[in-house]
């Protein structure tokens, strides 16, 4: 069966652009995307591992996500209000193979009821005599079934019933002559939903204690590109699920980040910490701000407007110069906190003057994600302009029961921005002296060659980074590129050296040069490798 979402579109483009392809052209990265080039890339992996050695001295473990999942995972965790749901993600149709439960709910039933119409109306589903027969009655019974009111089988009256017996019978038709149906899938705009996602369908919860997850890897949203701002960004984040949302979790997660930026060397860093209060006591505080910002309302620009009735917290975020003075004179959240939230936060606090963890309280940091609750935080670095948060995280206590999980379920985490980690560790100057080319063997000669072939090898064994030259080349001309390659020593093997075996090791820095044996080679440079300057 043809019609797959993005298989129709590969088709049409093939057809479309078949004469153009012996044309001629270049191609670059999409905007928004870039490489990363070394030596930059050295200086990405060091900041990933960093995170990993340190990541995994506090317990945490590292897991590895799809990049694509079900775009409703996201609507219903990020939220369908927030900007990245809204307007951000990129989103395609996948196919998967549905089937019809044993005795689905009503619920179910309008939903794959919804795909089927969806699916017809792409040709998904192969429009055969039947299927067209089928289909008509069936739009028939989920219409009576929509316009029915919403109540338990037991209760409901005979025409629902049939109606939802035919619709289940046909649907099982439908259904199985299609096999597979598309699913909107995005590319993943952030991994807390992911890791949610995989933490309840592997049954994570069973695991003792607290599970302590971190991921490294890229998001993808459609965001307007700028410095720092980029439609394939990466993040380094770690999530804690577990029974427990004792304070002390979120102060150690709140240590190992601070303690993993000043191991990166990014120390000019501010932490903000928020509460955002929870079910009991947040729904209370968004009333009153909407009743105070509708008042203001005619001062405030479109985007907050809009906000007063979509996510009214979100008004606190704005950066419009105008705003905030406005802002500034709105209810804030801590004083409408509940007991128990108001608590949360203050041994927080305690736990943070515990660690020596230097903080600022920002009572306007509501982050835009609708899953969290009590703490937020951020962190912001030097450096970077307007785009100057490295980290986000937060708190979501309700979200393994919104994702169909078990109840009680807490969660917290964080997602660094590891481009803006990067861009301000080089801004800082501030940088890592990362191992480069150690060797370059400068060979001359066929006989020297052999030889060559075999030292590199046994230096690399050892972890040495080796350059052998493919080809031969003139003695000026090789110690010339070992320079330009930034090797740290020449090693000079004519045909006399490999007939004596001893060849000379020459340190490009200062010229010093030692005639040495294989076996004193090796252990000079492991020598030079484990002292201070090495
Ligand atoms: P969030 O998932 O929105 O809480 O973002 C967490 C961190 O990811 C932010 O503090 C940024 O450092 C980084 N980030 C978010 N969006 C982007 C983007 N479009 N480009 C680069 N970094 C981003």
């Amino acid at each position: 069966m043809r019609a797959r979402g993005y298989l129709v579109w590969t088709d049409d483009f093939r057809a479309a652009s078949r004469p153009k392809m012996t044309e001629k052209r270049q191609f670059r990265a999409i905007k928004g995307t870039r490489d990363i080039l070394p030596p930059d890339s050295a200086l990405w992996n060091w900041v990933e591992q960093t995170a990993r050695e340190v990541f995994e001295t506090y317990g945490f473990r590292d897991i590895r996500l799809p990049i694509f999942e079900e775009t409703e995972l996201f609507a219903r965790s990020i939220g369908g209000e927030s900007d990245i749901v809204f307007k951000e993600m990129f989103s395609f149709l996948e196919s998967r193979a549905i089937e019809l439960p044993q005795s689905p709910s009503i619920g179910r039933i309008l939903q794959l009821a919804e795909l089927v119409n969806g699916a017809w109306e792409r040709g998904e589903i192969p429009k055969t005599a039947r299927n067209e027969a089928e289909f008509g009655r069936l739009s028939h019974a989920h219409q009576q079934l929509q316009s029915g009111p919403f109540v338990p089988l037991a209760a409901m009256t005979a025409p629902n019933r049939d109606g939802l017996e035919t619709a289940v019978q046909l649907l099982a038709t439908i259904l199985d002559s299609a096999g597979e149906l598309g699913v909107q899938t995005s590319l993943r705009p952030e991994a807390t939903a992911g890791s949610v996602r995989a933490y309840i369908e592997h049954g994570m919860h069973a695991l003792p204690g607290n599970v302590k997850l971190y991921y490294t890897g890229p998001m993808f949203r459609r965001e307007r590109p700028q410095k720092g701002r980029y439609r394939q960004f990466y993040q380094i984040g770690a999530e804690v699920l577990g029974p427990s949302d004792a304070p002390a979790i979120d102060a150690e997660i709140l240590e190992m980040l601070l303690v993993f930026f000043a191991r990166v060397g990014l120390t000019k860093t501010t932490l903000y910490v928020n509460s955002i209060g929870c079910k009991a006591c947040r729904p209370k505080y968004v009333e009153l701000l909407r009743e105070e910002l509708r008042k203001v309302k005619d001062q405030l620009g479109p985007d907050s407007q809009r906000r007063i009735e979509t996510n009214a917290l979100r008004v606190l975020d704005s950066k419009l110069p105008h705003e905030q003075p406005i802002i500034e004179t709105l209810p804030r959240i801590s004083g409408h906190l509940c007991p128990a939230c108001s608590e949360h936060f203050s041994k927080l606090k305690d736990e943070l003057k515990l660690r020596n963890l230097a903080y600022q309280e920002n009572w306007r940091l509501v982050r835009g994600l609708d899953y969290y609750t009590r703490t937020t935080f951020e962190v912001t670095a030097e450096g970077l302009g307007s785009q100057n948060a490295v980290c986000g995280g937060g708190r979501y206590d309700g979200l393994v029961e919104l994702l169909g999980g078990q109840p009680g379920v807490k969660g917290i985490g964080f997602a660094i921005g590891t481009d803006r980690a990067i861009l301000s560790i080089q801004e800082s100057g501030n940088l890592p002296r990362l191992p480069g080319l150690a060797v370059f063997v400068a060979w001359m000669g066929a006989k020297a060659y052999p030889v060559a072939v075999s030292i590199a090898r046994k230096l690399r064994n050892r972890g040495f980074a080796v350059e052998l030259p493919p080809e031969e080349l003139k003695f000026k001309k090789s110690l010339g590129l070992a320079d330009k390659l930034g090797a740290r020593y020449a090693l000079i093997i004519g045909e006399d050296e490999a007939a004596s075996g001893t060849y000379t090791l020459k340190r490009l820095a200062d010229a010093e040069q030692k005639k040495l044996s294989e076996t004193d080679l090796l252990e000079h440079l492991e020598s030079e490798r484990r002292g201070p300057h090495a």
